[in-house]
């Protein structure tokens, strides 16, 4: 996906007012249902709303207090958060049988980047309880008021006619069966507290911030399809390289004699290292095409190297007439066209 705040069109400093206001134009430009069959404009509101989702859950573990889970206790999720934050608009879409989705954050480190791989966590997850396939009963009884269907039927009179209507079952809620005994193994919720090993690849070119999405791994639904889990990429900072788009910056410090004289060596990179000749005064940076990051499109960015004098803590007087001496004289600075 795109950057979340061009899909928003909004400046990465907006605040979260200037976010939630952005966003409730669009959805409500590209909304399914004023936009009926159009493909481009579906596209573009999951677009939008996933990019909303993104930027309202940035760092925002308090999500994790707003949960409205009932009977279930949202500190045995130390590290997976709801995706709160969402407006009541999309309460209105129908995905209601849908489960909610979660946020994860992993953090990975720049061997991760170089060498991606699939990482495998251990997550804490609410999942449909095995014992009574989420149904909360261990004892059940057919609800009496629509025999099992689950569904009543409402004559109303309108136009001169009699108009039929099915709605959901208000004694079962739907369920068509009354709870006569609670499952042990849940308490009547429906659902557990899983412990699993998930696996979550990380793809070439990952970038701080990037996100993949485990379908089905959110939270569960009893008749619908579970919510999808948002696994967000935190690149943790590295002692010997940093990232700058798809380049790699590190500094090399030489001692001023190499420097003056010039020196071959062998500069470790993270692809094994490279001979490099640094001429005699050579200020740098040298640039080593091509072995930096991978883009999204494949291309390589470049290993960019500063090179750093590598001065003595303390030069005597002595020394530092001496070194004046060699030198002779001082030039000015100036500047110059490249
Ligand atoms: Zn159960
Ligand atoms: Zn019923």
């Amino acid at each position: 996906m795109d950057d979340p705040y061009h899909v928003l069109g909004i400046s990465p400093n907006a605040s979260e007012d200037e976010i939630k206001k952005a966003f409730k134009a669009m959805a409500k430009k590209y909304h399914p249902d004023l936009n009926p069959g159009d493909k481009k404009a579906e596209e573009k509101f999951k677009e939008v709303n996933e990019a909303y989702r993104i930027l309202m859950n940035k760092g925002g573990s308090s999500s994790q207090q707003e949960s409205s889970a009932q009977g279930f206790n949202f500190n045995d999720f130390s590290d997976i958060f709801n995706f709160r934050g969402f407006e009541d608009i999309f309460r209105n879409f129908g995905f209601s049988s849908k489960g909610e989705d979660l946020r994860y954050d992993l953090d990975i480190t720049l061997e991760d980047v170089f060498n991606p791989a699939v990482k495998t966590v251990k997550i804490k997850h609410r999942v449909v309880c095995p014992v009574c396939s989420g149904s909360g009963a261990k004892e059940k009884e057919t609800c009496p008021k629509c025999h099992g269907t689950g569904k009543i039927r409402r004559n109303i009179r309108q136009f001169g006619s009699n108009v039929v209507f099915t709605t959901n079952c208000d004694k079962c809620g739907g369920s068509g069966f009354i709870v006569k005994k609670k499952c042990d193994n849940c308490n009547g919720t429906g659902f557990v507290i899983k412990e699993e090993n998930i696996s979550i690849p990380i793809k070439r070119g990952v970038k701080e911030g990037d996100y993949t999405i485990l379908q089905g791994k959110g939270e569960p639904s009893v008749n619908g399809e579970n919510g999808d889990l948002y696994v967000v990429f935190h690149i943790r900072k590295s002692d010997t390289y940093s990232i700058s788009g798809n380049n790699l910056k590190t500094r090399l410090y030489l001692d001023l004699r190499d420097l003056l004289n010039g020196i071959e060596l062998d500069l470790p990179t993270p692809w094994g290292s490279e001979r490099v000749i640094i001429d005699a005064g050579e200020t740098g940076p040298l640039i080593l095409k091509g072995k930096g990051l991978y883009g999204k499109n494949g291309q390589r960015g470049d290993l960019v190297v500063d090179l750093v004098i590598d001065l003595p803590k303390k030069i005597g007087t002595k020394e530092l007439n001496e070194i004046e001496k060699a030198l002779g004289e001082r030039k000015e600075p100036h500047i110059s066209a490249n």
